[in-house]
């Protein structure tokens, strides 16, 4: 196992324990702009499509849906207004997926253009796969340092501002806990639940090494 895998991993447990993901909050993260271009187009395509089709029903040019409503011009219109919405729905949920994952890469400090243009590689019939695959190995959202309240990447293991350990271990067998752990899961310890997770005797071993001046 390399260390990239073991590390892409924790970043995906990390999340799923602090995440609550609402998809109405999510929905936000849609940029404004889109919906109204998508919503804007909706309209347009309708305004300039069903006139000219009303108009060649009655004058028996070439019309949708042909050529079994000869007579019945408002029909044609209203199945013609149908199928343009169910294709703009369909292209606007493309596009809106897109918008998402350029977003939501943004904010969580990974690449945007490359993570949307996968994610467009996979669209037509694949685009949810892309969609999930994406969902799946994304990074944790960037957090604020337990100590100082800076804004921290999950990859760090120290906060940059106040060098507060972001990660803390288990002293008796070094394995990760989560900073509300009031015994090790993996080895029992009773782990202190004050501020220094780790005695100041051991401070000195290799990952956990921690100094606090408070
Ligand atoms: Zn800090
Ligand atoms: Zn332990």
């Amino acid at each position: 196992m390399s260390n990239s895998w073991n590390e892409r991993l924790r970043l995906i447990r990390f999340r799923r324990k602090r995440e609550r993901i609402r998809f109405r909050d999510e929905l936000r993260i849609i940029p404004r702009w889109l919906i109204w271009i998508c919503v804007i187009g909706w309209l347009i395509s309708i305004a300039i499509a069903c006139p000219i089709n009303y108009y060649n029903v009655q004058h028996h040019g070439d019309y949708f849906p042909a050529p079994d409503m000869a007579n019945q011009p408002l029909l044609a219109s209203l199945a013609l207004a149908g199928v343009i919405t169910a294709g703009v729905l369909v292209l606007s949920c493309l596009l809106f997926i897109l918008g998402y994952v350029y977003r939501d890469a943004k904010r969580r400090g990974m690449n945007p253009a490359l993570w949307t243009l996968l994610v467009l590689l996979l669209s037509g019939p694949y685009v949810f796969i892309g969609l999930i695959v994406y969902l799946l190995i994304r990074d944790p959202l960037p957090y604020a340092c337990p100590q100082c309240h800076a804004t921290v990447s999950a990859r760090f293991n120290f906060c940059p501002n106040c060098k507060c350990n972001l990660r803390p271990a288990c002293p008796h067998c070094q394995h990760e806990i989560a900073d509300t752990d009031k015994f090790c899961p993996y080895c029992a310890a009773e782990l202190t639940p004050s501020k220094p997770q780790i005695p100041p005797a051991t401070a000195d071993s290799a990952t956990n090494g921690e100094e606090r001046k408070s």
